[in-house]
């Protein structure tokens, strides 16, 4: 704390981390001597850049470009970049930390980073986008490469943005390289990867409901957001017999007990990708209940998850769905769930899949992107998808072998954070002090 005064989500972050991994390194003295966790919970390298543009009006404007380059004992600098005003070097050191223990968790060379801005691509043209994007590209580049950094998307950085942004690269280092994962198919990038994070975040509920003989069929599941992950989660949900009744934006959240199936997906998605909507038209379409500014936990359901963004389930959200009958959680967004929720749903014994090891779906197809991008030549969508499946199965027996608890059951908590811990700590013990 005294080290990173006010960075109140990169603390959450290293606290809910080292609590883990504490009893774990004091079994362990060579992490303790090394002080492993020290340097771990340090930056590499932080860059931070102005970027300047000018706006369709003509008018100057100013935001602040990100990367926090964490760690990068086991592969390359991996990790997206989000765009949304909320954006602070706290935010993104925290979600930079989690992704050096997700990206560990893969099983994949690559490590962790995280990037951004604070700009709002909401209510921007397309040419305000491209123009922003060519700034923001205009310093980073000289910190990226295949082997050096190579970053994504997230929160308000799509596919669009991708392409403006990988555009700006090719054109100032005069090279065509996997510099950037989530690329459109036709230069570059993999099948799968848009469907990668929701897909996985279902997989691995999916491994959790095994531990209790249970699928899918049948169930009732609460999302959020409805942006790329939400919108896939959806996807996967329903294919597997599931019944997904809310999602949300920031503004609220709608309620359609019949179910959001195949073809009312297909409209969320034009709605939030094409139209770059509100989904409170969904409401007023389907002829659902639409609650303004509130999240989805109020209703009743088996499974929730959260694919919106950090801090959205607090204690009190927490126990009225595990009230209302919900036993699984299976995060799709990063560190949607607070501390004492958290907490809640562990003594409950809830299944409770924390988003580093649930939503590394979306990192480990872009491992998969940067493979294929080094092997000159693109897989099938079934053989992404089925080395995508066998990831989320890898992790979760990785979460089950060191987290089981007495009584048998699983803290996922405890289990993604060693196994993500371990390979990058004794790949920075064989690397000396640096
Ligand atoms: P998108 O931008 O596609 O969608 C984000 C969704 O969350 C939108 O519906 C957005 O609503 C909502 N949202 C964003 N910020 C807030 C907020 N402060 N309060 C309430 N709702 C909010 O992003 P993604 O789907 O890619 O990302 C969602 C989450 O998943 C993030 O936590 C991200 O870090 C995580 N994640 C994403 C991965 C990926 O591959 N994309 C990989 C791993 C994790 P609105 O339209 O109103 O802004």
């Amino acid at each position: 704390e005294m080290k990173n005064p006010g960075e109140e989500e990169f603390q959450q972050a290293v606290k809910e981390v080292a609590e883990s991994l504490i009893p774990f390194i004091e079994e362990n003295p060579q992490y303790k001597e090394a002080k492993v966790l020290e340097r771990i919970a340090e930056p590499e390298r932080m860059i931070l850049f102005r970027v300047p543009w000018v706006d369709d009006k003509g008018n100057i404007q100013v935001n602040r470009g990100y990367r926090i380059e964490m760690n990068s004992a086991i592969g390359p600098y991996k990790g997206g970049l989000r765009f949304h005003p909320t954006v602070n070097l706290s935010i993104l050191k925290f979600l930079a930390f989690e992704q050096v223990f997700k990206n560990s968790l893969t099983t994949l060379p690559m490590g962790g980073g995280k990037g951004g801005s604070d700009f709002d691509p909401k209510g921007k043209s397309d040419n305000e986008v491209m123009r922003f994007c060519q700034s923001f590209m205009n310093e980073l580049h000289r910190h990226l490469g295949p082997n050096t950094d190579v970053p994504a998307g997230d929160i308000g950085v799509g596919g669009r943005e991708i392409g403006f942004l990988f555009g700006m690269y090719k054109k100032l280092r005069n090279e065509f390289v996997g510099v950037f994962t989530g690329k459109a198919k036709e230069w570059g990038g993999s099948l799968i990867r848009p469907e990668a994070t929701g897909y996985g975040a279902t997989y691995f509920a999916e491994e959790m409901l095994k531990t209790r003989g249970e699928d899918f069929k049948g169930k009732v599941v609460a999302i959020s957001g409805s942006g790329n992950v939400a919108q896939f989660a959806t996807e996967k949900v329903t294919e597997m017999g599931g019944k997904v009744i809310t999602l949300s934006d920031s503004s609220g959240f709608i309620h359609d007990p019949n179910g959001i199936d195949k073809e009312k997906l297909k409209y969320v998605m034009h709605l939030k990708n094409v139209k770059r909507g509100r989904i409170k038209e969904y409401a007023n379409k389907y002829d659902v209940e639409y609650h303004d500014a509130q999240r989805p936990w109020i209703v009743k359901c088996d499974v929730a998850m959260p694919c919106a963004t950090q801090n959205e389930i607090n204690e009190d959200e927490a126990k009225t769905l595990v009230q209302n009958g919900c036993y699984v959680v299976s995060e799709g967004a990063n560190m949607p769930t607070t501390p004492e929720a958290v907490e809640y749903f562990q003594e409950k014994r809830v299944l409770y899949g924390p988003g580093k090891a649930a939503n590394a779906g979306g990192v480990a197809v872009s491992g998969l992107e940067m493979t294929q991008n080094s092997m000159r030549l693109a897989w099938t969508r079934e053989e992404v998808d089925k080395r995508l499946h066998t990831i989320m199965k890898d992790i979760h027996s990785t979460c089950v072998k060191f987290g089981k608890r007495d009584d048998g059951s699983i803290d996922y908590v405890k289990g993604s954070n060693i196994g993500g811990f371990v390979k990058v700590a004794d790949a920075m013990l064989d690397q000396g002090i640096v």
